[in-house]
Protein backbone atom coordinates (compact mmCIF):
# COMPACT_ATOMS: atom_id res chain seq x y z
CA UNK A 1 0.00 0.00 0.00
CA UNK A 2 0.98 3.27 -0.63
CA UNK A 3 2.49 5.24 2.16
CA UNK A 4 0.51 7.78 3.50
CA UNK A 5 3.22 10.43 3.53
CA UNK A 6 3.48 10.30 0.09
CA UNK A 7 -0.77 10.07 -0.76
CA UNK A 8 -2.51 13.25 -2.67
CA UNK A 9 -4.65 13.52 0.11
CA UNK A 10 -1.89 14.02 3.13
CA UNK A 11 -2.40 16.60 4.82
CA UNK A 12 0.37 16.68 7.94
CA UNK A 13 -1.88 14.16 9.52
CA UNK A 14 -0.54 12.99 12.67
CA UNK A 15 -0.76 9.63 12.77
CA UNK A 16 -1.77 6.90 10.24
CA UNK A 17 -2.06 3.64 12.14
CA UNK A 18 -2.67 0.31 9.80
CA UNK A 19 -4.83 -1.86 12.07
CA UNK A 20 -5.54 -5.56 12.17
CA UNK A 21 -4.34 -8.04 9.35
CA UNK A 22 -5.39 -11.45 8.73
CA UNK A 23 -4.63 -13.44 12.24
CA UNK A 24 -6.99 -10.31 13.91
CA UNK A 25 -10.12 -11.37 11.14
CA UNK A 26 -10.40 -7.52 10.38
CA UNK A 27 -8.12 -5.05 8.29
CA UNK A 28 -8.69 -1.29 9.29
CA UNK A 29 -7.07 2.16 9.06
CA UNK A 30 -6.66 4.58 12.05
CA UNK A 31 -5.90 8.22 10.69
CA UNK A 32 -5.69 11.29 13.21
CA UNK A 33 -5.44 14.17 11.17
CA UNK A 34 -4.97 16.46 14.44
CA UNK A 35 -5.31 16.86 17.91
CA UNK A 36 -4.43 20.20 18.33
CA UNK A 37 -7.84 21.08 19.94
CA UNK A 38 -8.45 17.71 21.66
CA UNK A 39 -8.25 14.17 20.99
CA UNK A 40 -9.31 12.81 17.37
CA UNK A 41 -12.96 12.03 17.28
CA UNK A 42 -14.66 10.96 14.10
CA UNK A 43 -16.67 7.71 13.31
CA UNK A 44 -15.71 4.14 11.86
CA UNK A 45 -16.90 3.64 8.57
CA UNK A 46 -17.31 -0.22 7.21
CA UNK A 47 -17.11 -0.29 3.92
CA UNK A 48 -16.73 -2.62 0.75
CA UNK A 49 -13.43 -0.58 -0.85
CA UNK A 50 -12.04 -1.27 -4.70
CA UNK A 51 -8.62 -1.10 -2.77
CA UNK A 52 -7.10 -0.78 0.55
CA UNK A 53 -5.95 2.48 -1.61
CA UNK A 54 -9.22 3.39 -1.59
CA UNK A 55 -9.64 2.61 2.09
CA UNK A 56 -6.99 4.80 2.58
CA UNK A 57 -7.47 8.00 0.61
CA UNK A 58 -10.95 7.96 2.58
CA UNK A 59 -9.20 7.94 6.14
CA UNK A 60 -7.19 10.56 4.99
CA UNK A 61 -9.86 12.79 3.80
CA UNK A 62 -12.51 11.91 6.44
CA UNK A 63 -10.20 12.57 9.05
CA UNK A 64 -9.57 15.94 7.66
CA UNK A 65 -13.21 16.74 7.54
CA UNK A 66 -13.46 15.63 11.35
CA UNK A 67 -11.09 18.45 12.42
CA UNK A 68 -12.99 21.13 10.24
CA UNK A 69 -16.29 19.95 11.66
CA UNK A 70 -15.29 19.62 15.26
CA UNK A 71 -13.65 22.94 15.76
CA UNK A 72 -16.25 24.80 13.64
CA UNK A 73 -18.29 23.45 16.07
CA UNK A 74 -16.12 24.65 18.96
CA UNK A 75 -16.07 21.23 20.08
CA UNK A 76 -12.81 20.70 22.46
CA UNK A 77 -11.81 17.53 20.01
CA UNK A 78 -9.46 16.98 17.15
CA UNK A 79 -10.11 15.50 13.66
CA UNK A 80 -9.77 11.93 13.67
CA UNK A 81 -11.19 8.57 11.45
CA UNK A 82 -11.20 4.55 11.31
CA UNK A 83 -12.21 2.44 8.10
CA UNK A 84 -12.58 -1.27 8.02
CA UNK A 85 -12.27 -2.59 4.82
CA UNK A 86 -12.22 -6.50 5.57
CA UNK A 87 -13.85 -8.27 8.14
CA UNK A 88 -13.31 -12.41 7.63
CA UNK A 89 -13.80 -13.52 11.14
CA UNK A 90 -17.24 -13.00 13.37
CA UNK A 91 -18.12 -9.66 13.78
CA UNK A 92 -17.99 -9.35 17.61
CA UNK A 93 -14.84 -10.55 17.33
CA UNK A 94 -13.42 -8.41 15.06
CA UNK A 95 -15.13 -4.93 16.64
CA UNK A 96 -13.62 -6.45 20.18
CA UNK A 97 -10.26 -6.72 18.19
CA UNK A 98 -10.56 -3.15 16.67
CA UNK A 99 -11.42 -1.57 19.99
CA UNK A 100 -7.85 -3.19 21.33
CA UNK A 101 -5.97 -1.22 18.72
CA UNK A 102 -8.11 2.12 19.87
CA UNK A 103 -7.51 1.13 23.11
CA UNK A 104 -3.55 1.36 22.19
CA UNK A 105 -3.54 4.68 21.13
CA UNK A 106 -4.17 5.77 24.56
CA UNK A 107 -7.30 8.13 23.92
CA UNK A 108 -5.51 10.10 20.75
CA UNK A 109 -8.56 8.36 19.14
CA UNK A 110 -11.89 8.23 19.84
CA UNK A 111 -14.00 6.36 17.83
CA UNK A 112 -18.20 6.23 17.21
CA UNK A 113 -20.76 5.27 14.46
CA UNK A 114 -20.55 5.62 10.76
CA UNK A 115 -21.45 4.00 7.76
CA UNK A 116 -21.71 0.89 8.02
CA UNK A 117 -21.79 0.40 11.85
CA UNK A 118 -23.97 0.15 14.13
CA UNK A 119 -24.80 0.20 17.99
CA UNK A 120 -23.73 -3.60 18.36
CA UNK A 121 -20.43 -2.50 17.16
CA UNK A 122 -19.76 0.08 19.29
CA UNK A 123 -20.65 -2.22 22.47
CA UNK A 124 -18.47 -4.71 21.05
CA UNK A 125 -15.77 -2.05 20.66
CA UNK A 126 -16.65 -0.30 24.04
CA UNK A 127 -15.41 -4.10 25.58
CA UNK A 128 -12.04 -3.47 25.22
CA UNK A 129 -11.70 0.54 25.32
CA UNK A 130 -13.70 3.57 26.90
CA UNK A 131 -12.39 6.01 23.74
CA UNK A 132 -15.69 5.06 21.60
CA UNK A 133 -19.29 7.05 21.85
CA UNK A 134 -22.77 6.33 19.90
CA UNK A 135 -23.88 3.41 22.70
CA UNK A 136 -27.41 4.70 24.03
CA UNK A 137 -27.36 6.16 27.29
CA UNK A 138 -29.31 6.18 30.57
CA UNK A 139 -31.93 9.08 30.59
CA UNK A 140 -30.84 12.54 30.19
CA UNK A 141 -27.43 11.70 29.63
CA UNK A 142 -26.31 12.60 25.71
CA UNK A 143 -25.68 9.55 23.46
CA UNK A 144 -27.44 7.60 21.10
CA UNK A 145 -28.13 7.79 17.51
CA UNK A 146 -27.12 11.29 16.31
CA UNK A 147 -29.28 11.37 13.53
CA UNK A 148 -32.19 13.66 15.18
CA UNK A 149 -29.48 16.20 16.23
CA UNK A 150 -27.84 15.99 12.87
CA UNK A 151 -31.32 17.09 11.39
CA UNK A 152 -32.06 19.26 13.85
CA UNK A 153 -28.98 21.40 12.90
CA UNK A 154 -30.06 21.39 9.32
CA UNK A 155 -33.39 22.28 10.10
CA UNK A 156 -32.14 25.06 11.94
CA UNK A 157 -29.73 26.60 9.64
CA UNK A 158 -33.07 26.27 6.68
CA UNK A 159 -34.83 27.94 8.80
CA UNK A 160 -32.64 30.91 9.34
CA UNK A 161 -31.83 31.13 5.66
CA UNK A 162 -35.22 30.97 4.85
CA UNK A 163 -35.73 34.05 7.22
CA UNK A 164 -37.26 32.70 10.41
CA UNK A 165 -39.70 30.83 9.01
CA UNK A 166 -40.28 27.13 6.51
CA UNK A 167 -44.10 27.48 6.59
CA UNK A 168 -45.37 27.24 3.12
CA UNK A 169 -41.86 26.90 1.93
CA UNK A 170 -40.89 24.56 -0.48
CA UNK A 171 -37.95 22.20 0.28
CA UNK A 172 -36.51 19.58 -2.02
CA UNK A 173 -34.86 16.73 0.25
CA UNK A 174 -32.36 14.00 -1.30
CA UNK A 175 -32.49 10.89 0.90
CA UNK A 176 -35.10 10.33 3.43
CA UNK A 177 -32.52 7.74 5.72
CA UNK A 178 -32.00 8.63 9.26
CA UNK A 179 -31.40 12.04 9.16
CA UNK A 180 -33.57 13.47 6.00
CA UNK A 181 -36.42 11.40 7.84
CA UNK A 182 -36.03 13.21 10.79
CA UNK A 183 -35.09 16.60 8.70
CA UNK A 184 -39.02 16.03 6.78
CA UNK A 185 -40.60 15.69 10.34
CA UNK A 186 -39.40 19.05 11.69
CA UNK A 187 -40.00 20.66 8.35
CA UNK A 188 -43.51 19.32 7.85
CA UNK A 189 -43.96 20.12 11.90
CA UNK A 190 -43.65 23.73 10.69
CA UNK A 191 -45.70 24.21 7.98
CA UNK A 192 -42.86 23.29 5.06
CA UNK A 193 -44.35 21.26 1.60
CA UNK A 194 -41.68 18.96 0.83
CA UNK A 195 -40.65 17.34 -2.41
CA UNK A 196 -38.50 13.77 -1.84
CA UNK A 197 -36.31 11.55 -3.84
CA UNK A 198 -34.85 8.02 -2.27
CA UNK A 199 -33.69 5.24 -4.24
CA UNK A 200 -34.64 2.64 -1.01
CA UNK A 201 -38.61 2.43 -1.65
CA UNK A 202 -39.19 1.45 2.17
CA UNK A 203 -37.82 4.71 3.59
CA UNK A 204 -39.72 6.86 0.84
CA UNK A 205 -42.72 4.63 2.45
CA UNK A 206 -41.90 5.54 5.27
CA UNK A 207 -41.38 9.81 4.71
CA UNK A 208 -45.03 9.41 3.31
CA UNK A 209 -46.66 9.94 6.25
CA UNK A 210 -45.62 13.79 5.77
CA UNK A 211 -47.95 14.34 3.00
CA UNK A 212 -44.67 14.84 0.81
CA UNK A 213 -44.69 14.65 -3.15
CA UNK A 214 -41.81 12.61 -4.55
CA UNK A 215 -40.13 13.02 -7.33
CA UNK A 216 -37.96 11.31 -9.46
CA UNK A 217 -34.14 9.99 -8.29
CA UNK A 218 -32.49 11.81 -11.11
CA UNK A 219 -34.52 15.17 -10.95
CA UNK A 220 -34.84 16.45 -7.22
CA UNK A 221 -32.02 18.51 -7.62
CA UNK A 222 -33.54 20.60 -10.42
CA UNK A 223 -37.10 20.59 -8.44
CA UNK A 224 -38.12 24.06 -7.91
CA UNK A 225 -37.87 24.47 -4.44
CA UNK A 226 -37.11 27.47 -1.74
CA UNK A 227 -34.00 25.06 -0.73
CA UNK A 228 -32.76 21.78 -1.82
CA UNK A 229 -31.26 19.42 0.87
CA UNK A 230 -28.76 17.12 0.19
CA UNK A 231 -29.04 14.23 2.77
CA UNK A 232 -28.05 11.44 0.69
CA UNK A 233 -24.11 11.24 -0.82
CA UNK A 234 -21.23 13.16 -1.35
CA UNK A 235 -20.10 14.77 -4.57
CA UNK A 236 -23.96 15.78 -5.61
CA UNK A 237 -22.78 19.43 -6.53
CA UNK A 238 -20.87 18.74 -9.24
CA UNK A 239 -20.50 20.31 -12.95
CA UNK A 240 -23.17 18.16 -14.29
CA UNK A 241 -25.81 19.34 -11.49
CA UNK A 242 -25.20 22.75 -10.66
CA UNK A 243 -26.07 24.01 -14.18
CA UNK A 244 -29.76 22.24 -13.27
CA UNK A 245 -30.35 23.20 -9.64
CA UNK A 246 -33.94 24.16 -9.01
CA UNK A 247 -33.63 26.24 -5.63
CA UNK A 248 -31.53 29.51 -4.63
CA UNK A 249 -30.33 27.86 -1.71
CA UNK A 250 -28.48 24.57 -0.87
CA UNK A 251 -28.50 23.45 2.64
CA UNK A 252 -28.19 19.69 3.74
CA UNK A 253 -26.82 17.29 5.71
CA UNK A 254 -24.91 15.54 3.50
CA UNK A 255 -20.60 15.16 3.52
CA UNK A 256 -18.45 16.71 0.65
CA UNK A 257 -21.59 17.42 -0.96
CA UNK A 258 -18.99 19.70 -3.92
CA UNK A 259 -17.48 17.24 -5.74
CA UNK A 260 -14.57 19.64 -6.12
CA UNK A 261 -13.66 22.87 -4.70
CA UNK A 262 -14.33 24.29 -7.94
CA UNK A 263 -18.01 23.08 -7.74
CA UNK A 264 -18.08 25.74 -4.92
CA UNK A 265 -17.35 28.80 -7.58
CA UNK A 266 -19.56 27.67 -10.18
CA UNK A 267 -22.58 27.76 -7.09
CA UNK A 268 -21.53 31.18 -6.72
CA UNK A 269 -21.44 32.27 -10.49
CA UNK A 270 -24.84 30.33 -10.65
CA UNK A 271 -25.90 32.93 -7.68
CA UNK A 272 -27.01 30.03 -5.30
CA UNK A 273 -26.28 30.29 -1.39
CA UNK A 274 -24.33 27.48 -0.54
CA UNK A 275 -24.34 26.67 3.20
CA UNK A 276 -20.95 24.33 4.14
CA UNK A 277 -22.30 20.79 4.31
CA UNK A 278 -19.79 20.37 7.45
CA UNK A 279 -21.00 23.65 9.04
CA UNK A 280 -24.80 22.48 8.96
CA UNK A 281 -24.14 18.67 9.65
CA UNK A 282 -22.08 19.15 13.17
CA UNK A 283 -25.39 18.36 15.02
CA UNK A 284 -24.51 14.33 15.19
CA UNK A 285 -20.24 15.38 16.17
CA UNK A 286 -22.02 17.72 18.72
CA UNK A 287 -24.36 14.58 20.53
CA UNK A 288 -21.54 12.56 20.15
CA UNK A 289 -18.98 14.72 21.91
CA UNK A 290 -21.49 15.59 24.90
CA UNK A 291 -21.60 11.63 25.21
CA UNK A 292 -18.30 10.99 25.12
CA UNK A 293 -17.90 13.86 27.77
CA UNK A 294 -20.61 12.43 30.12
CA UNK A 295 -22.72 15.70 29.79
CA UNK A 296 -26.43 15.98 30.42
CA UNK A 297 -28.67 15.83 27.23
CA UNK A 298 -29.90 19.15 27.28
CA UNK A 299 -27.10 20.98 26.62
CA UNK A 300 -26.83 19.44 23.25
CA UNK A 301 -30.34 21.07 21.76
CA UNK A 302 -28.49 24.49 22.72
CA UNK A 303 -25.15 23.65 20.80
CA UNK A 304 -27.34 22.23 17.76
CA UNK A 305 -29.28 25.68 17.42
CA UNK A 306 -26.22 27.68 17.72
CA UNK A 307 -25.21 25.91 14.26
CA UNK A 308 -27.46 28.40 12.81
CA UNK A 309 -26.33 31.59 13.15
CA UNK A 310 -22.94 30.10 12.61
CA UNK A 311 -23.91 29.12 8.89
CA UNK A 312 -25.42 32.84 8.68
CA UNK A 313 -21.72 34.44 10.14
CA UNK A 314 -19.81 32.32 7.44
CA UNK A 315 -21.69 33.70 4.75
CA UNK A 316 -21.74 36.75 5.72
CA UNK A 317 -17.47 36.13 5.42
CA UNK A 318 -18.17 34.32 2.46
CA UNK A 319 -20.23 37.95 0.79
CA UNK A 320 -17.91 40.72 2.53
CA UNK A 321 -14.72 39.06 1.62
CA UNK A 322 -15.81 38.10 -2.10
CA UNK A 323 -14.73 34.03 -1.51
CA UNK A 324 -16.56 30.64 -1.27
CA UNK A 325 -18.72 29.68 1.59
CA UNK A 326 -16.81 26.63 1.62
CA UNK A 327 -13.49 28.76 1.76
CA UNK A 328 -14.76 30.94 4.51
CA UNK A 329 -15.44 28.40 6.88
CA UNK A 330 -12.41 26.39 6.12
CA UNK A 331 -10.45 29.99 6.78
CA UNK A 332 -12.09 30.45 9.80
CA UNK A 333 -11.38 26.91 11.20
CA UNK A 334 -7.38 27.32 9.94
CA UNK A 335 -7.36 30.37 12.32
CA UNK A 336 -8.71 28.12 15.08
CA UNK A 337 -6.14 25.33 15.10
CA UNK A 338 -3.35 27.73 14.31
CA UNK A 339 -4.63 29.69 17.53
CA UNK A 340 -4.41 26.09 19.24
CA UNK A 341 -0.99 24.98 18.34
CA UNK A 342 0.20 28.81 19.63
CA UNK A 343 -1.33 27.12 22.71
P1 LIG B 1 -28.70 6.93 5.69
O1 LIG B 1 -27.92 5.84 5.01
O2 LIG B 1 -29.60 6.58 6.83
O3 LIG B 1 -29.62 7.70 4.63
C1 LIG B 1 -29.20 8.02 3.34
C2 LIG B 1 -30.41 7.87 2.44
O4 LIG B 1 -30.04 8.32 1.12
C3 LIG B 1 -30.89 6.42 2.30
O5 LIG B 1 -32.30 6.37 2.51
C4 LIG B 1 -30.50 6.04 0.88
O6 LIG B 1 -31.38 5.10 0.30
C5 LIG B 1 -30.60 7.39 0.20
N1 LIG B 1 -29.88 7.49 -1.07
C6 LIG B 1 -28.72 6.88 -1.44
N2 LIG B 1 -28.41 7.24 -2.69
C7 LIG B 1 -29.36 8.09 -3.11
C8 LIG B 1 -29.59 8.80 -4.32
N3 LIG B 1 -28.74 8.71 -5.34
N4 LIG B 1 -30.68 9.59 -4.40
C9 LIG B 1 -31.54 9.70 -3.36
N5 LIG B 1 -31.38 9.04 -2.20
C10 LIG B 1 -30.31 8.25 -2.08
O7 LIG B 1 -27.62 8.01 6.12
P2 LIG B 1 -27.83 9.23 7.12
O8 LIG B 1 -27.28 8.86 8.45
O9 LIG B 1 -29.23 9.74 7.02
O10 LIG B 1 -26.82 10.29 6.50
C11 LIG B 1 -27.16 11.03 5.34
C12 LIG B 1 -25.97 11.89 4.95
O11 LIG B 1 -25.66 12.79 6.03
C13 LIG B 1 -24.68 11.13 4.66
O12 LIG B 1 -23.95 11.82 3.68
C14 LIG B 1 -23.94 11.21 5.98
O13 LIG B 1 -22.53 11.08 5.80
C15 LIG B 1 -24.31 12.61 6.43
N6 LIG B 1 -24.21 12.81 7.87
C16 LIG B 1 -24.94 12.04 8.72
C17 LIG B 1 -24.87 12.26 10.09
C18 LIG B 1 -25.69 11.45 11.06
O14 LIG B 1 -25.82 11.87 12.22
N7 LIG B 1 -26.28 10.34 10.65
C19 LIG B 1 -24.02 13.27 10.59
C20 LIG B 1 -23.31 14.07 9.70
C21 LIG B 1 -23.40 13.82 8.34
Amino acid sequence: MIDPKNHTSFDNHEQVVFVGGEAQGYAGIIAIHSTAIGPAAGGCRIWDYDSADDALTDALRLSRGMTYKNAMADLPLGGGKAVIYRINTDRVDAFQKFGEAVEKLNGRYITAEDVGASVADMRAIAGRTSYVAGIPKEHGQAGGDPSPMTALGTFVSIKALLGGSVQGRTIAVQGVGNVGFNLCRLLSEEGAKLVVADVNKANLQRAEAFGVEIAPVDQIHAVKADVFAPCALGAGLNPKTIPELGAPIICGAANNQLATEADGQRLVERGITYAPDYVVNAGGIINVSAEYLGEAADVVEARVRAIAPRVLRVLDIAKSDSITPQAAADRIVREKLAAARKG
